[in-house]
């Protein structure tokens, strides 16, 4: 893992924000933080660790990332929690139910020793959530950390979920909406983004112009993008249908690109579709991404006229964030943590079908001092709301609550 210093944020954030989270973070020094996922690449929890562990072992708590081994079956079977949480039709089988508990049971015999140990393990998302169940001698603080919108979540996986999830101690959602009826602290953390990783930070236009050259894409014309796993809930097809519906009446491209995620099963499928329906277009790219090629993101999204994520369900959506701090109009789905960040007129548009996507794509593509507002305040945006610094303090803060007995004393309130 890379060794990060919070100074090198100085910069960014000021000298301020730096000094307020060393302070907070000296009351944690030493404590033992375990963050558990299932992928060290591909989607955001993944973008996310990468840096929070490396910054949280640089202020001083000793922090580790550990990651859940499974076969196809289990990935299977947690993409299809993954789906049913977030509303979709998805099945729950009793052989479901065996695979899952018995790859974390598997994966917990190689963790417990530090698991047990550990001061606070953060658990993130479903995948490895039965943890818990596996480490009844815990001595720390256990949170599970939601990363998905479960506001209508499918009823029969919820209530599997549910009987784990509250075992913890406390959970974490991206935004109040999701929060569902525990008896522990829910609390509200949103995402936030890395502002000098290679996906995000300033590039030389000579790279800008190299990355669109290779895909042959022509510099020249407006370029409109979508970076995301091929996945149905960010509904590629929907871009594409937008497109086609603005395409007869301007001339621009439109890439949309992504890779897999180790996690994520299904994936190549959805790539499949997508390559299929966009067969023989040469305005439109599909390019299939390597998990590394974060520099390569970063120029699509410095290269774009306008960013999109006409996601269907969102947990926050950090290719936002992305494009929002890279001064970009996003044109969002209306839905879960986009709405969060996008903000209707000001920082992008909010669009629930591909015809409002093609509507506002054009009045973009026609006005761009608009659109270049737009970009300017959804920079400003970001600055304020999710940058990293931001994220650490909360983590910090709900740690040291922890301790103190956060739990009783909201609970007793
Ligand atoms: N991403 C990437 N390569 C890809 C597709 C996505 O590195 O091919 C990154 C993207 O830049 C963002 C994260 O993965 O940082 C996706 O996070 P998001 O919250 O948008 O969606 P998720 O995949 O977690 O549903």
């Amino acid at each position: 893992m890379v060794s990060m210093s919070l100074d090198s944020y100085e910069d960014v954030v000021g000298q301020v924000v730096i000094a307020q989270l060393r302070k907070l973070a000296h009351q944690l020094a030493g404590a033992r933080v375990v963050h558990v996922n299932s992928t060290r690449e591909g989607g955001g929890v993944a973008e996310i660790l990468s840096w929070l562990v490396p910054l949280m072992n640089d202020l001083g708590l000793d922090t580790s990332w550990e990651v859940i081994d499974g076969h196809a079956e289990y990935f299977h079977t947690t993409k299809s929690f993954h789906n049913g949480l977030q509303g979709s039709p998805a099945a729950l089988t009793d052989r479901m139910i065996k695979v899952y508990e018995d790859t974390v049971s598997a994966n917990a015999e190689r963790l417990r020793p530090k698991l047990s140990e550990a001061d606070f393990v953060i658990i993130h998302d479903p995948q490895p959530a039965f943890l818990i169940k596996c480490c009844p001698e815990r001595k720390g603080r256990w949170v599970w950390r939601c990363h998905i919108d479960v506001s209508r979540p499918n009823h029969r996986i919820w209530r599997y979920l549910k009987d784990l999830v509250s075992l913890y101690d406390a959970s974490i959602y991206s935004m109040p909406h999701f929060a569902r009826r525990l008896d522990h602290p829910q609390l509200i953390i949103a995402p936030s983004i890395d502002p000098l990783s290679d996906k995000n930070c300033e590039l030389p236009q000579g790279y800008i112009d190299a990355t669109l050259d290779r895909f042959g894409i022509d510099r020249r014309l407006p370029l409109l993008t979508q970076i995301s796993r091929f996945d149905r809930f960010k509904d590629p097809l929907g871009v594409i249908r937008a497109f086609d519906i603005l395409s007869g009446s301007l001339d621009a491209q439109l890439v949309l690109a992504g890779g897999g995620a180790d996690d994520d099963p299904e994936g190549q499928a959805v790539l499949n579709e997508v390559q299929e329906t966009a067969r023989g277009r040469e305005d439109i790219f599909i390019l299939d991404l390597p998990p590394d090629a974060h520099r390569t993101i970063n120029a699509l999204q410095r290269a774009s006229t306008v960013v999109i994520q006409k996601s269907l369900q969102e947990g926050f959506g950090l290719t936002v964030t992305e494009a929002m701090w890279k001064s970009k109009p996003v044109i969002g789905g209306n839905v879960g943590g986009i709405r969060l960040q996008v903000h209707n007129h000001h920082t992008g548009f909010l669009v629930d079908t591909p015809e409002g996507a093609a509507l506002r794509l054009r009045e973009l593509l026609r006005q761009p001092g608009k659109a270049g507002r737009m970009g300017r305040t959804a920079r400003e945006f970001v600055t304020v709301n999710f940058l990293l610094t931001r994220h650490l303090r909360e983590y910090l803060t709900l740690m040291l609550g922890l301790r103190h007995g956060l739990e009783s004393r909201l609970l007793a309130g």
